[in-house]
């Protein structure tokens, strides 16, 4: 028997470890861009072309290389930044691994000039495949500059798996601001294809926020500031009124590395919870500062998860900072941000235990399983079944009508004075009691059945009959679409549209006649024929927004997330004072779907009240 084992050479390990930490384009720029910002540059420039498919470069005007330090920073486990196990502890840089400068050298070709301020000449360095091309003396500004060509050039694997310029170019601009936030004291340029994407220019965060989303911004955002035992905070929260429908600016950074962190992104928009509609996302930008021995330090080089000590803590702060600046910013605007008194934290217990928060879902109901319907309407559901719709409506507007009181049983004018105080208080006071069917608290349907009467909440209901129609027209009766007299033209961000484009042919099923035209934008030629009054971009974003969340949450078919998220966001109107004519289509429509009794979202649409329950509640 020989033996058989034997060790990697450099070049292969450096390959292996490379498809951890450099998955794409993006994966470069945050490396070397972090490099920069280590290396104390107060100018960062990233030029980019074909979405970092052909060329990445960066120049930095940061402390450079020595010529020795030139080679040996591709080596792997090659760094400046840490010595012995307890720096794991205190770091104060982005890298500390050593690994990205030989990944990224392992699969590409790469050229390096570099200078330290106090040395006349610099380095130029050339490698393809992790091998040195040449090294030679060179002419070149303070710092470092480093081009990356032909990224995965021998791993055809992954150079087949990046995905379009636009997705990877969008990757890059979000790797790009996630570090550009928080680093306002340096200056960014960005450059794509050419085109000068961002030129940012020193500032306070204030204003490198406003530079990055335009001038609008000055008058949207509303200051956070806390300073505590575990955690200074900082940062600013757009105001609620301009929260989007599509998750946009969510960024949180813990000593100056971004990060994302899902408890306390509840911490931060369950504050926003009664200022903002469930279906819009709030603006943050927030900074944890802590000691660096609070967090865990094992961060995975691409993973942007962190572990903190003491995040019980944290999310009771937080959560009451983000509460605070609302309230403060809602008492006026006249309010001084800067006098505001910060809640004194100082004698929170550190091993305290503040109470989770609590998330309502309904563990066992899944909304694409039909429940057995209730006896209520098993009948109704029946007829349906055998495709006579109208019987079916008709017996439950028959009950209906059998329960409408007969003149003899109208209460006579004394029995009615002694009545009033009650309808006094209801809104519904002037309804007619002799009416089928009656709206209370703004909102619920009252119709009276057989065996008592039924409440129905019309935009649970909405949701669902939505649902059921918009999944028929995807699978066997495309709807009829209304040509628009002027075209519209919608624009998505990137990633949005790339899914638009993907559900094309099911938008045009749903009656939205819309057709590609360019990058990220779309013509819409029609609209569905029974849709009035809709504001296309900003429902299809509420779509996106809620495919993208279904996608995430439950494994459904793409008919039925695309039904589920049209129903979602059509029916969002509010059903104030509905007509008895409506309340009664509402109804029959309602009753002749699968489901009548639970909407698509889990919400329950009706409660049967049956008389024999009333009695029994007055026993
Ligand atoms: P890490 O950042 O984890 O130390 P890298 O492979 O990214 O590992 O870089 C290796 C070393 O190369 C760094 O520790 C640093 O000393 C040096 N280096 C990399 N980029 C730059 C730069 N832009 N300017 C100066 N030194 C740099
Ligand atoms: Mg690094």
């Amino acid at each position: 028997m020989s033996d058989i084992i034997h060790v990697l050479p450099d070049s292969i390990a450096n390959q292996i470890a490379a498809g951890e930490v450099i998955q794409r384009p993006a994966s470069v720029i945050k490396e070397l861009v972090e490099n920069a910002v280590d290396a104390g540059a107060e100018k960062i420039d990233v030029i980019v072309k074909n979405a970092g498919k052909t060329l990445i470069q960066i120049n930095d005007n940061g402390c450079g290389m020595s010529e020795t330090d030139a080679r040996l920073c591709f080596e792997r486990h090659a760094t400046s930044k840490i010595n012995n196990a307890d720096d794991l502890f205190n770091l104060h840089t982005k890298g500390f691994r050593g690994e990205a400068l030989a990944s990224i050298a392992a699969i590409s070709y790469v050229e390096l000039r570099t200078r330290q301020e106090d040395n006349d000449t610099g380095t130029s360095l050339v490698l393809e495949g992790s091998r040195c091309k040449e090294q030679t003396p060179c002419t070149t500004a303070k710092g470092t500059s480093i081009l990356v060509k032909n990224l995965f050039f021998n791993v055809p694997a992954r150079r087949n798996f990046l995905k379009s310029d636009t997705v990877e170019y969008g990757h890059i601009h979000e790797e790009f601001l996630r570090i550009a936030f928080i680093h306002p004291e340096i200056a960014f340029s960005l450059y794509h294809n050419d085109k000068l994407i961002y030129n940012l220019l020193k500032s306070t965060l204030k204003q490198r926020i406003i530079a990055v989303l335009g001038n609008p911004a000055k008058e949207r955002l509303i200051p956070v500031e806390q300073k505590s035992d575990v955690v200074d905070i900082s940062g600013f929260i757009g105001k609620p009124e301009f929260a989007k429908k599509t998750r946009g600016e969510q960024y949180m950074f813990v000593n100056n590395r971004f990060i994302k962190h899902p408890y306390f992104h509840h911490a931060i928009t369950s504050a926003f919870e009664d200022v903002i509609s469930a279906n819009h996302f709030p603006t943050y930008f927030i900074c944890f500062n802590v000691h660096p021995n609070l967090i865990d330090v094992n961060i995975h080089p691409t993973k942007t998860e962190v572990k903190f000590q003491e995040e019980k803590i944290i999310y009771s702060i937080l959560r009451a900072t983000v509460k605070r600046s609302i309230g403060a910013f809602n008492l006026g605007s006249s309010i001084d941000f800067d006098n505001i008194s910060p809640i004194d934290f100082s004698s929170v217990p550190q091993k305290g235990i503040p109470r989770e928060p609590t998330v309502t879902t309904h563990p066992d109901y899944n909304p694409f399983h039909s429940p057995k319907t209730t006896d209520t309407y098993k009948n109704t559901y029946s007829t349906l079944k055998t495709g006579k719709a109208d019987e079916g409506w008709q017996k439950i507007y028959e009950s209906i009508q059998e329960n409408t009181p007969a003149e003899s049983s109208i209460p006579d004018e004394g029995e009615q004075a002694s009545m009033k105080p009650f309808f006094e208080n209801e809104e519904n006071a002037d309804v007619d009691n002799r009416s089928a069917m009656f709206q209370t608290l703004n909102k619920y349907i009252v119709a009276r059945i057989k065996s008592g009467f039924v409440v129905i909440e019309p935009e649970a209901a909405m949701e669902r009959i939505l649902y059921e129609r918009y999944n028929k027209y995807l699978t066997d009766s495309p709807q009829n679409s209304q040509k628009l007299l002027f075209p519209e033209t919608l624009t998505f961000s990137p990633q949005d549209s790339d899914i638009v484009h993907d559900l094309l042919k099911e938008f045009r099923n749903l009656g939205f006649d819309m057709e590609a035209f360019g990058k990220n934008t779309f013509i819409l030629n029609g609209v569905p024929a029974d849709v009035v009054d809709i504001n296309v971009q900003e429902v299809v974003e509420q779509l996106l927004e809620s495919y993208k969340n279904n996608l995430i949450s439950l494994k459904i078919s793409k008919r039925n997330n695309m039904a589920h998220s049209l129903a979602m966001s059509v029916g969002r109107k509010k059903m104030l004072s509905l007509s008895e004519e409506e309340m009664q289509s509402l109804v029959q429509a309602l009753f002749i779907t699968e489901t009548p009794h639970v909407a698509p979202s889990g919400k329950k649409i009706c409660i049967t009240f049956k008389e024999n329950d009333l009695i029994r509640m007055f026993r």
